[in-house]
């Protein structure tokens, strides 16, 4: 049995997986805010729980919004407070006594998505998302390449390639971004990033979906827009196609629901990929929700 833990800013979600991969149990509980002893409790707590439910001893894995330092162990996040500098990994394991893996949240989509029975065969599969913030994983081979410092796959903070600041045209927006840097693709290619650079050229504050809706309208403004960031995704997913030459993407976020981008990158990522690169097969993500949950237990799968 497969365990996974999605340990978010308010919730804990907890999934278990059989053998087939198969989701046999769920439960969501609030994550403790600031008490690191109730974090760790309510996780060996579930786990006790549903080790007596299946008779068994599950195999651990938790996926949160951030990472370990590759050295220290100490969790990096902003978003889970109690777990912030804390060596959670080796609490748990010590309170548990069984093997704990731990992942960012993205790779777990990733690796969700890497194990989809349709793409389970492609031996890279990159995951994508598009959501409040850009970000992603690399798969290989049924794993998460984490890295030296469990930093691969944070794509949204390599800053915009060249080609895509003279796409902007004679006035981009140099845009700041929450690591302290300038110029990250999170805050150009996010939800959130459609939304600022709408409002930076027609001075208008607009939800996503009301843009891609106005664009469905044929609306001038949202069609300007819409092809500007078409264009824009499909510079930067070359370049980062480019330097990673996945198998399969799957793209997941709120705005991986905006159907056009199916369409539209198959047409325009090849011109800007390095000419003997092959363009990789996108698919919508297919778990959702509950890809957080789903990678962190297949964390284990060996
Ligand atoms: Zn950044």
């Amino acid at each position: 049995m497969y365990y996974g833990f999605d340990v978010g800013g308010t919730k804990i979600e907890f999934g278990a997986f059989n053998e087939k991969l198969e989701r046999v149990a769920t439960e969501r509980v609030p994550t403790p805010t600031t008490d690191y002893d109730a974090l760790v409790s309510t996780i060996a707590e579930l786990v006790s729980k549903y080790d007596n439910q299946f008779e068994c001893e599950g195999k651990i894995g938790l996926g949160l919004p951030g990472m370990e330092d590759a050295d220290t162990s100490e969790v990096l996040t902003v978003n889970v407070p109690a777990a912030k500098g804390k060596q959670l990994r080796a609490d748990l394991e010590a309170k548990i006594g069984r093997t704990v893996q731990i992942e960012n949240d993205a790779n777990c989509f990733a690796l969700s998505e890497a194990w989809d029975e349709e793409l389970k065969d492609s031996p890279s599969v990159m995951g994508l998302i598009l959501g409040t913030g850009f970000g992603g994983g690399l798969i290989y081979k049924g794993k998460v390449f984490s890295g030296r410092s469990n930093v691969a796959g944070e794509l949204g903070h390599m800053r915009l390639p060249i080609d895509a600041w003279f796409h902007l045209g004679d006035n981009p927006p140099l845009l700041d971004c929450g690591c302290g840097k300038k110029g990250c693709m999170d805050n150009y290619l996010s939800g959130r990033g459609f939304e600022l650079l709408y409002a930076h050229y027609f001075g208008e504050q607009k939800k996503a979906i009301d843009i891609i809706n106005a664009h469905a309208e044929g609306e001038e403004k949202a069609v300007e827009h819409v092809e500007r960031f078409m264009e824009l995704l499909a510079i930067c997913f070359a370049n980062i196609f480019t330097g990673n030459d996945p198998h399969v993407v799957a793209l997941g976020g709120g705005l991986s629901n905006f159907e056009l981008i199916y369409e539209e990158m198959p047409k325009r990522v090849p011109k800007h990929l390095l000419s003997v690169a092959k363009m990789p097969k996108i698919v919508k993500a297919k778990h959702g929700d509950s890809g957080g949950v789903r990678g962190a237990a297949f964390l284990n799968i060996e």
